[in-house]
């Protein structure tokens, strides 16, 4: 299963994404949200459409959390490229939600940061209400699907700060999408790629991951309520790197696909 958030007629639905013919296209319309509802997605009511090319569709953020948890240094390679230790718990930080930006969408390069970074990461979607899940519980079943995210950094205000809301926090600095799918195991070991203008700059496997996403997911909730909803971005690969006014971002995660963005100057 694949869906996607997307205008139809001035509002805004979810889809499920098809291919036809090798293109994917949206075909039918969910009659809920999938996070708001218990239940396969499959399962949801659905209302066909006339077929709309995806790449013709007005394509909203695949997901509209009430929060979005990052894991900083998750790769040793990437803490590493920084200079920091691996850290001996799961880093937390928030991104704002009102930095998401859809599949296709231009990502703003602040006038007060000197060095925007792509991160592209693993983003995990919330199907189920999560608090304090107990030790020995699996996670799996808080999950909904998985999509693609690009944790946009001011890396020159990230150090200033010393803290980071505002350096991940700009409008336009959380791309995600185009969809959110199931049917992958992050377990088992999922590519993250990203590519800078068609060339791969970063090439990671979950994995490798140093904290499993039962250990995020367990640590998140301990803190704070999980809700349908809400995205995880599980961290970067090593290979971050800066971009300028006229670059083309894309983040592809195996078993989803491919998020793509431009950059301009604010
Ligand atoms: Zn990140």
């Amino acid at each position: 299963m694949r869906y996607c958030r997307f205008v139809l007629n001035g509002e805004a639905q979810y889809g499920l994404v098809e291919p036809v013919g090798g293109k994917d296209s949206i075909l039918r319309v969910l009659l809920a949200a999938p996070e708001d509802c218990d239940c396969d997605v499959e399962e949801l009511r659905t209302r066909r459409i006339e077929r709309i090319a995806l790449e013709e569709a007005t394509l909203l953020p695949a997901v509209r959390p009430s929060k979005i948890v990052c894991i900083g240094r998750n790769y040793r390679e990437h803490a590493a490229e920084l200079g920091h230790e691996v850290p001996k718990e799961p880093l937390l930080f928030l991104k704002a939600p009102s930095a998401l930006l859809p599949h296709g969408g231009v990502v703003k390069r602040p006038k007060l940061s000197q060095r925007v970074d792509y991160e592209g990461e693993l983003g995990v979607v919330i199907g189920k209400r999560c608090h304090q899940p107990a030790a020995d519980e699996d996670v799996k079943g808080y999950i909904l699907g998985y999509t693609c995210v690009n944790d946009v950094t001011a890396r020159d205000l990230q150090n200033k700060d010393g803290q980071w809301s505002r350096a991940k926090g700009f409008d336009t600095f959380c791309p995600v999408g185009p969809f959110v799918a199931d049917g992958l195991d992050p377990w088992a070991g999922v590519g993250v790629e990203t590519r800078v203008n068609g060339e791969v700059r970063q090439q990671g496997s979950t994995r490798d991951f140093i904290f499993s996403l039962d250990t995020m997911i367990r640590h998140i909730a301990q803190a704070m309520t999980l809700f349908p909803g809400d995205l995880i971005a599980t961290g970067t690969p090593a290979g971050v790197g800066p971009v300028v006014a006229g670059d083309v971002i894309e983040v592809s995660v195996e078993g989803v696909g491919t998020l793509r963005n431009s950059v301009a100057d604010e």
